[in-house]
């Protein structure tokens, strides 16, 4: 400020004293008014420079000067580089915010006071079977037609899902989305939707295994309590109270394995996978299934003149890695099955088979009614029964393959199930190589 005071001082005496040496004091005056009005054209002009920069909105191209003027350029320069600078930032920052919400698995969907589509985000548009770019500003309610959505937009609460069918949803395939609405803004909503079918059918399994064991549970039950009253109300001859003691033992011992299976399911399902520590000979597992097929053989077909024709074909000199109780587990359900569902007389053949990759095969196969094809892929659903009377008569409980299936699937090995109905069946688990070994000396375990 001072330099514009004194450069203008400079002007009015420089403009003075030429007039006064010219031609005297009147001309002294006249220079004065001369210098005054030129001091003022310059920074006059000066301004225009720097304001003719600002106009055309090219700040960052006003003239380098000194003076007032140079100063005011410089600071507008520089503000204006902060603002840049601040703005980039931001708009790098909301970039990086819609690229997150663009990667969520989570629907996000933006839409104005009259319900229209203004912006939604990949996971939205699969969930609902939009195209982000044809149905941009459509009405929702044209393109969610699913009336239990229809309902919860009109009355939305922020605080309540309303469950609703997804885009791609068929009979064997469900999709079910929970949405909620929240108002922001001015009448605008933000919809968010979530894909709940794991959590629904998870649900739907759970209620349904609840009902399955109240139903296994209450038929023995009822047995034992129509029994323990007539034990108590009627006078019984000996025989007839051995009798119904017999049965009401029965009935336990079906409850009991029941509770087992269940126990081993539960137990199966919450522990880690099992590792490669532990170590089982074949030979140990086969001589414990045979053990039991044995038994079982004999209590069912006692009475019925011929035997089950059992042959446990010699397993190879090698050993298996894992849970030997879950093993163990699953090797005598598909063993126990074969003799459980083959008719007296018939024939049942258990074999280990070192395959070519370096897979182990443990196969039962029997001479039994066989299962139709139909049936085949729900076999290992827990409490599927293709021949009810015959797995309850046989103490079956309808949870043998589901642990099976578990076990299998612990264990990296696969279950392969092939029958013809009217002929027998082929249960044979796979398991990988990895879990396959020359047999150890000892027993791991042992
Ligand atoms: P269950 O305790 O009823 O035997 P599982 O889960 O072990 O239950 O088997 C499921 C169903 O598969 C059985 O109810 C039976 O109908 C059928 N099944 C299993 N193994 C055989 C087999 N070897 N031969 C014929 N049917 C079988």
């Amino acid at each position: 400020m001072w330099l514009r005071f004194t450069s203008f001082v400079v002007f009015l005496v420089a403009g003075a004293a030429a007039g006064w040496w010219l031609r005297g004091w009147p001309a002294a005056c006249a220079g004065l008014l001369l210098a005054a009005t030129a001091w003022w054209l310059v920074d006059a002009l000066r301004a225009v420079r720097v304001l003719r920069g600002l106009r055309e909105d090219e700040t960052l191209a006003l003239p380098r000067m000194g003076g007032l003027w140079g100063e005011l350029a410089d600071r507008l320069r520089r503000l204006q580089r902060t603002g840049e600078r601040r703005l980039q930032a931001s708009e790098r920052r909301l970039q990086e915010f819609l690229e997150a919400i663009q990667a969520s698995s989570n629907g996000v969907m933006l839409l104005d006071a009259e319900g229209r589509i203004n912006w939604c985000n990949p996971t939205a548009a699969s969930h609902f079977g939009i195209d982000v770019e044809r149905d941009h500003e459509q009405l929702i309610g044209n393109l969610v037609r699913d009336p239990a959505f229809t309902s919860y937009y009109a009355n939305p609460d922020p605080k309540r899902n309303a469950i609703v069918t997804g885009s791609g949803d068929s009979a064997g395939r469900p999709v079910r989305l929970a949405v909620r609405l929240h108002f922001y803004g001015e009448g605008r909503r933000l919809m968010l939707s979530n894909d709940v079918t794991a959590l629904e059918q998870a649900e739907a399994m759970r209620r349904d295994f609840v009902a399955n064991v109240s139903h296994e549970i209450r038929t023995p039950l009822t047995v034992l309590t129509g029994f323990v009253e007539t034990l108590q109300s009627l006078p019984l001859q000996e025989d007839e109270r051995a009798r119904y003691l017999e049965l009401m033992a029965q009935q336990a011992s079906r409850m009991q394995t029941l509770v087992n299976d269940l126990l081993t399911l539960s137990r199966i399902e919450g522990s880690p996978p099992p590792g490669r520590s532990e170590w089982t000979r074949l030979g140990d597992l086969s001589d414990d299934c045979e053990d039991e097929a044995q038994a079982l053989s004999a209590l069912l077909t006692a009475g019925q003149g011929a035997p089950h024709a059992l042959a446990f074909v010699p397993p190879p000199a090698l050993a298996l890695a894992g849970s030997r109780t879950e093993l163990m587990s699953a090797l005598s359900n598909l063993v126990s099955n074969a003799v459980r569902y083959t008719p007296a007389g018939g024939s049942v053949t258990v074999a280990w088979q070192a395959l070519s990759a370096g897979q182990l095969e443990f196969a039962v196969e029997d001479t039994g009614p066989g299962v139709a094809p139909e049936h085949l892929p729900r076999l290992t659903e827990r409490f599927y029964r293709v021949d009810r009377s015959r797995s309850r008569e046989t103490g079956g409980t309808g949870l043998g393959l589901a642990i099976v299936k578990h076990v299998v699937q612990r264990h990296g090995a696969e279950l392969r199930i092939q029958s013809t109905l009217g002929k027998g069946s082929r249960f044979a688990i796979v398991f990988p190589a990895s879990r396959v070994r020359a047999d150890a000396p000892v027993s791991a375990n042992a």
